[in-house]
């Protein structure tokens, strides 16, 4: 499956070593808890999703449903296409 890597960046500039959880918050955003590979600090990450989304592909997200269902689901978690 191809996909972009979420940049997670510690304030000392480095990255994760390790993930320990992800999840949603009940406003939307995606909860990223990992551990850096410099510092070892823990460190939790929250974006909104469509924010998290825009740093993955750059801008404005372009997004294609392939089924009424994931239209739904996309609908549900705050997307516009761009044809509304
Ligand atoms: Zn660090």
């Amino acid at each position: 499956m191809e996909y972009r890597r979420f940049p997670l960046s510690c304030e000392c500039g480095g990255g994760p070593k390790q993930i320990s959880g992800i999840g949603f918050s009940v406003n939307r955003e995606i909860v990223i808890h990992w551990r850096c590979a410099r510092c070892h600090k823990r460190v939790c990450t929250v974006r909104p999703l469509l924010e998290a989304w825009s740093e993955c592909f750059g801008g404005r997200p372009l997004l294609t449903a392939d089924t009424p269902d994931d239209r739904r689901f996309l609908h549900s978690i705050g997307v516009k296409f761009a044809d509304e």
